[in-house]
């Protein structure tokens, strides 16, 4: 496995893949320990050590960060932001894990226990590769649960980096472990008795070919796939505002966010200055050097992401839509695209209902909040939505009648420790984060005493 730094093309580093005598027995190593790591008088030692963790992220966050970013091209500031919000879930859960695990009272001397359900196998996406993961152990080593993390192929070093945080923070050995597999063998470890459930994060194609084996072996899993998100501006919202959090909603981490907006519906009577709004934030935004603190977009990920970006946009433009701002590969080395907006897509279009996993936004006119909804439900996905208004009856419409995990009224989608995060359709089902995320890997286990 070879990691690339994007923003060159050249190789950083080559890692070894396991060999199978090495996954057995990292498998064999997660399953021994799990008894006695789970055991309910362990619960503090676990949580002790997710505060180490914390500690360690952020005594050595610009070794993580900078990591991050040669791996996978975000501006260093976005990095470092990623490392500090892994820390803070670590330390969101080692404050409220108790709680959350505490006997529930029933009733009549009934109570439900939260018990753990051992080794879980997460597939993880490189778009975050730090904050994807964390989401994922923090509250499943609170918990109990083994981890055992298959991360992309393009993020080695962050994988390896992972695994070592959780070791010095004083996990005993096989509580997490990192597996560097090609996503050819992630069936035969689903497969496998010691593995009880799944969760993953990543593309539709990944989620359901996981899911099929999943549900072959009858084990539990959790989906985190894609999402074309609408970003809806009526005509009493603040429009200047909406813009540009529109633009940083879009733009960040490069577009390649599952819950980026990437679809702004805006009402015809705002439209226009929404329009100029968005192009002339996109055409300042600077492209180029992650490493630079002044750069606010760094390049695509993989020569793949951007190449499928090219094809997508080509497409959509040859259906009819037009270019209003950017939208171009860069020249010269490295994945650089130029961020833009496109106008007029029509319905053939792949922009329409595919999701764009980089820096382009498609920008829709619509003369109704009913209209609003229509479009924003008509793809597949359904993960995050945003809505700028500032009349009740139209908050309260498109909380009820938008199909997604996630609305966000005058703001932007964005994950919190503190908040369920997930969605519906072909975005995925289960929840990650807060209590709900936790709760996804454990067993209700319903007591009765006579
Ligand atoms: P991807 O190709 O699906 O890769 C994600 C992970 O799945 C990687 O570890 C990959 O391993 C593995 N994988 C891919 N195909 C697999 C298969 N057939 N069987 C088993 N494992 C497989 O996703 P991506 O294109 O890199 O990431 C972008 C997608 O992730 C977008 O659709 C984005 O919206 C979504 N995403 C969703 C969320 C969310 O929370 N809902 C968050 C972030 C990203 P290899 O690298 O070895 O192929």
């Amino acid at each position: 496995m070879r990691s690339i730094n994007p923003a060159t093309g050249e190789a950083l580093a080559s890692y070894e893949e396991l060999t199978s005598v090495q996954l057995e027995a990292r498998l064999a190593s997660a399953a021994a320990v799990f008894p006695a790591f789970a055991d309910r008088s362990r619960l503090e030692d676990r949580l002790a050590c997710l505060r180490r963790a914390a500690g360690i992220l952020e005594a050595e966050a610009d070794r993580w960060a900078q990591l991050i970013t040669l791996e996978m091209g975000k501006p260093i500031s976005q990095s470092r932001a990623e490392v500090a919000k892994c820390a803070s879930v670590c330390r969101y859960y080692a404050e409220r894990a108790g709680d959350m695990l505490a006997d529930e009272d029933r009733g009549g001397g009934a109570y439900v226990r939260w018990l753990p359900l051992g080794p879980v196998l997460a597939v993880m996406p490189w778009n975050f590769p730090f904050w994807q993961v964390f989401r994922f152990a923090a509250p499943a080593l609170a918990a109990g649960n083994v981890g055992l993390l298959k991360h992309a192929s393009n993020v080695p070093g962050s994988a390896l980096a992972i695994e070592e945080i959780f070791r010095e923070a004083g996990f005993p050995e096989g509580a997490f472990q990192t597996l560097l597999i090609p996503s050819g063998a992630v069936a035969g470890v689903i497969a496998d008795p010691r593995i009880r459930a799944l969760t993953l994060t990543g593309s539709e194609a990944a989620g359901v070919s996981c899911a099929i084996e999943a549900g072959r072996h009858l084990k539990k899993s959790v989906l985190e796939l894609g999402g074309s998100d609408p970003f809806i501006v009526m005509p009493s919202a603040d429009v200047s505002a909406a813009a540009a959090v529109a633009v940083r909603s879009r733009m960040q981490n490069a577009g390649q966010s599952c819950i980026a907006a990437k679809r702004f519906i805006v009402h015809a009577d705002v439209y226009g200055d929404f329009h100029e709004a968005c192009r002339s934030e996109i055409a300042a935004l600077r492209v180029g050097d992650p490493l630079d603190p002044a750069t606010d977009m760094g390049p695509l990920a993989t020569s793949r992401i951007r190449d499928d970006l090219i094809r997508q946009v080509a497409d959509t433009l040859a259906s009819g839509a037009k270019v209003s701002e950017g939208a171009r590969p860069l020249d010269g080395p490295g994945y650089f695209y130029r961020p833009g907006l496109l106008t007029d897509v029509p319905v053939s279009a792949p922009a329409y209902g595919e999701e764009l996993f980089g820096p382009v936004a498609c920008l829709f006119r619509v003369a109704s909040a009913s209209e609003a909804i229509a479009l924003a439900n008509v793809t597949r996905f359904g993960l995050g939505s945003a809505v700028w208004t500032r009349d009740e009856d139209e908050k309260a419409l498109f909380i009820d009648r938008i199909e997604a995990g996630f609305t966000a009224i005058n703001g932007m989608t964005a994950s919190d420790p503190r908040l369920p995060f997930g969605g519906v359709k072909a975005s995925g089902f289960g929840r990650e984060l807060a209590d709900l995320g936790m709760k996804e890997f454990l067993n209700a286990k319903t007591v009765t005493r006579a």
